[in-house]
């Protein structure tokens, strides 16, 4: 039997499973009704099950990375009964009505955030992406793909470590191999990465470099779409030879700028740092007496771009926030008339 534990199942899962009729699971990929899951019995599929995600609805639905509680099914479709509390995840504004997230990774460690230097280069998204990543709770490292065709890159290196200060930055090729001894600190056994970056930034390539050979073996499953025709996808976690798991799933090119100011002060040091010698402590850096941050952007100490991306970040994630504050007041004030409606019933039957 295989070993969960090598797929990162850790004491801070198994203190979540309470009931022994369940087994553990992890979700390697995610179809439109379908989950791929890996458990002891090895691969196999599940299906949600109805009474706990769709009538009771307050389960979280399962994403790519999820530990999850199946009843296994040997000649068909396991069942899953629970999506366990996540150690980290990325989230997106969720279109369906009366969810306002959808998770689209799950319980990774480490955070790839990539860009290539001959086209995607862009220090403010960088910014952005590691901020993001804090606020995950993994650690994001920078990757700049594609340095075999530069001729040289120190200076988006610099810009790269001044955009994220304390994240590692590697340069790295997939086609001939540079810079990937750099990333082995984070391919350790039964860790777990995700991949952050745009379309044709080389997730695929890196994928297949650390892999060996081609890892994007096509999954065997097949799912009929809306119109009939059949679709084959691929898997969307892949474990490498050492161990590491990678997940590379579509979901993660869509991630807008969900709740992030709890990230915020790890990837602005430099400015909060600052602010925190402005004379009033509620300085909004504007044309307050004693302000650090209008001194040090006018010696030059700061430059005025960082500034103001760390305002545009804030505002945005304050206007994150009060919505999100908006939705869970709005839940509140549902969950208080269902509790009405069911003391109504009670009394009624009494
Ligand atoms: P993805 O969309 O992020 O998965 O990107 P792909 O891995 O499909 O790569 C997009 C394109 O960039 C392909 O044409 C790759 O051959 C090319 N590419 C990826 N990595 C490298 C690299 O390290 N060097 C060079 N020269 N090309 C690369
Ligand atoms: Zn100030």
């Amino acid at each position: 039997m295989l070993s969960l534990n090598e797929y990162g199942f850790n004491s801070f899962f198994s203190e979540q499973v309470t009931e022994n009729r369940y087994r553990p699971a992890r979700v390697t990929a995610v179809h439109k009704e379908r989950y791929e899951i890996i458990c002891e019995h090895g691969n196999t599929h599940a299906r949600l099950k109805t009474a706990v995600y769709f009538l009771g609805g307050i389960e979280l639905f399962p994403t790519v990375g999820d530990f999850v509680l199946i009843q296994y099914n040997e000649s068909g479709d396991s069942i899953i009964a629970k999506t366990l509390r996540r150690k980290t995840y990325f989230s997106r504004r969720d279109p369906t009505p009366g969810r306002d997230e959808q998770a689209v990774a799950a319980n990774f460690d480490t955070v790839f955030i990539m860009q290539s230097l001959n086209f995607d280069f862009n220090a403010k998204r960088l910014e952005r992406y590691a901020t993001l990543a804090w606020q995950s709770g993994a650690q994001p490292v920078i990757i700049l793909t594609k340095a075999d065709l530069m001729e040289s890159f120190d200076k988006q290196l610099m810009e790269a470590e001044t955009a994220a200060p304390g994240v590692t930055v590697a340069a790295v090729s997939a086609k001939t191999g540079y810079g990937l001894a750099l990333l082995s600190d984070y391919l350790k056994p039964g860790r777990t990465i995700v991949f952050l970056g745009s379309s044709g930034v080389g997730k695929s390539s890196l994928l297949n470099a650390l892999y060996g050979e081609e890892a994007m073996e096509v999954s065997d499953i097949r799912e009929d779409d809306s119109r009939g025709r059949h679709t084959t996808t691929r898997r969307q976690m892949v474990m490498l030879p050492c161990g590491a798991m990678i997940i590379d799933t579509p979901g993660m090119r869509e991630l807008g700028m969900w709740d992030v100011s709890s990230g915020l002060g790890e990837t602005f040091t430099d400015v909060e740092a600052y602010a925190s010698r402005c004379r009033f402590s509620d300085c909004r850096h504007e044309f307050e007496p004693g302000c650090a941050v209008k001194a040090a952007i006018e010696n030059g100490e700061l430059p005025a771009a960082r500034f103001k991306s760390y305002v545009k970040l804030k505002k945005e994630a304050k206007y994150s926030d009060n919505k999100s504050a908006a939705l869970r007041e709005r839940q509140h004030v549902h969950k208080a008339i269902a509790r009405q409606n069911r003391q109504h019933k009670r009394r009624k039957m009494i």
